[in-house]
């Protein structure tokens, strides 16, 4: 089977998917840079020197530790904030909780057509790093052979290089804009929002995102891929699933461990989850998932080149359905997952315990209602003294995936393909989750896209070791992300 061929294109689009696996380790207190430096941003027709001020902002920014926890990003907030000053762009920083907050730039439109404004986002915290692990200190920003090293130098600081240097290009330029662009910085996307990142600003301050019509933010990439060859492969996130993290709870009769109960905790905990263990979620092809597979079909050798066109139809899992079940990625795309990540229960050999808990990652399709899942896991538990306990305010709603005919998608696709040439542009659903939710579940529009041309092991620094870019990828990202926004405030014709 030629699976295999596809496993590594597969592993392309959950790239993000490891954004999810943060290096759990604490960091090394790292002195803030007092004045941090600022590049000055050249013309945009002297690429060179834009890509050598993008990788000079970067490191400063990366310098900047606002690994999270604590996340104390109100002085990466201030510092771009300043960076957008000396472009002449209006800036704001909004400090959400003490040492915690967001910033925001506009552009004004010069020639306002009405249409509402395009966000870009990315956010200020960083997940922590092991400094004796790492080639250079991770908050040092080192420039070495080519690339800017560092925790954040792609997720998501440097994405937030490219914006901000796309921005300030977009600001130089004589062209009339025909709508607002605006950019925001935000906290704690690393921890779900808190109630003081794009959650906060959302509750507090919708105008100064935008208020936005459709969001450009982290999420997919383009990377050249196995199977494919040397084709570009841009993949720009439309969707992504939602988590869910349950915990199970059970209680019962404590006692000697010389006398064993039957409906002890313990016991009742094992019970149920050897139940969810066989419990099969239902498998559905999620539109996205569909449009991804229907767009590689023409790339792809028999029998995926078939398989993949067969993605919508019902007959696609019957087909493809032994293969999912033995790759642990493939399954994500197709079904809600349940995953067992924690057994607490018991502090004595011989003493049963009255409680014992479990915790379980749960990652839901986009489409899942999180009440009738909740309801089948009841069911499946079947005992009423294993309860399911649900942090406050975390049953997610449906989101529907951002539509690929957007204005703001077929702009990054068309300028896309005009800078990788011959690049296929996949829509696609992320497995981990990002702050783009936030914006789809309002019925915003929200696109995950780093433009720069990154490979497998590149994408693989991302909260691991040596997290590093090219400097040509910020040099490529930048002028995919100005000549997308150009499009995007021409007035039209
Ligand atoms: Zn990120």
């Amino acid at each position: 089977m030629s699976h295999l061929r596809l496993a590594p294109l597969l592993a392309c689009l959950v790239l993000p998917a490891s954004l999810a696996a943060a290096e759990a380790v604490p960091t090394a207190a790292v002195a803030p840079p007092a004045d941090a430096a600022l590049p000055e941003v050249p013309d945009a027709s002297d690429w060179g020197a834009v890509r050598d001020a993008t990788a000079g902002l970067l490191a400063s920014y990366v310098r900047i530790d606002t690994s999270n926890p604590p996340g104390d990003e109100l002085r990466a907030a201030r510092f771009v904030a300043r960076f957008l000053e000396a472009q002449g762009i209006e800036a704001r920083v909004y400090e959400s909780a003490p040492g915690r907050g967001n910033v925001c730039g506009r552009l004004r439109a010069t020639a306002p057509d009405g249409r509402g404004a395009i966000l870009l986002l990315h956010h200020l915290d960083v997940v922590p790093a092991d400094p004796d692990a790492w080639s250079f200190p991770p908050f040092s920003g080192a420039i070495r052979d080519g690339f800017v090293y560092g925790r954040g130098a792609i997720d998501d600081k440097g994405h937030g290089a490219i914006q901000l240097v796309a921005f300030a290009l977009l600001a130089r330029s004589d062209a009339p804009r025909a709508r607002d662009v605006v950019l925001c910085a935000t906290a704690a996307e690393e921890t779900r929002g808190e109630g003081v990142g794009v959650d906060w600003m959302l509750a507090h301050h919708p105008a100064a995102l935008g208020p936005p019509v459709a969001v450009w933010n982290e999420g997919g990439g383009a990377m050249r891929a196995p199977p494919l060859g040397d084709r570009p492969v841009a993949a720009i996130a439309v969707s992504e699933k939602r988590g869910l993290w349950l915990t199970l709870v059970a209680e019962g009769e404590g006692g000697h461990g010389s006398q064993p109960i039957r409906d002890s905790a313990n016991r009742r905990l094992v019970r149920a989850l050897a139940r969810i263990d066989r419990f099969a979620t239902p498998w559905r092809v999620p539109a996205p998932v569909a449009e991804t597979l229907d767009r590689l079909a023409g790339a792809l050798d028999f029998p995926w080149s078939l398989l993949s066109r067969l993605a919508r139809h019902r007959i696609f899992l019957r087909l493809a359905g032994p293969w999912i079940e033995d790759v642990p990625m493939a399954q994500g795309f197709v079904r809600d997952t349940i995953a067992l990540t924690r057994l607490d229960a018991g502090f004595k050999h011989n003493v049963i315990p009255r409680r014992a808990e479990a915790s379980l990652d749960v990652r839901l399709l986009p489409e899942t209602d999180a009440k009738v899942f909740l309801a089948a896991l009841e069911e499946v538990i079947d005992d009423p003294n294993v309860r399911i306990e649900v942090p406050p305010g975390e049953l997610p709603g449906r989101t529907e995936p951002s539509p690929w005919d957007d204005e703001l998608f077929r702009a990054i696709e068309t300028e896309t393909k005009a800078e990788f040439e011959d690049a296929l542009v996949l829509p696609i659903m992320m497995t981990a989750g990002t702050d783009s939710k936030f914006f789809r579940e309002i019925g915003i529009p929200a696109y995950g896209f780093i433009p720069g041309l990154l490979d497998r092991e590149l994408t693989a620094s991302i909260h691991g070791l040596d997290e590093r870019i090219p400097v040509a990828a910020l040099e490529t990202g930048v002028r995919v992300t100005y000549r997308t926004l150009g499009r995007l405030v021409a007035p039209s014709p």
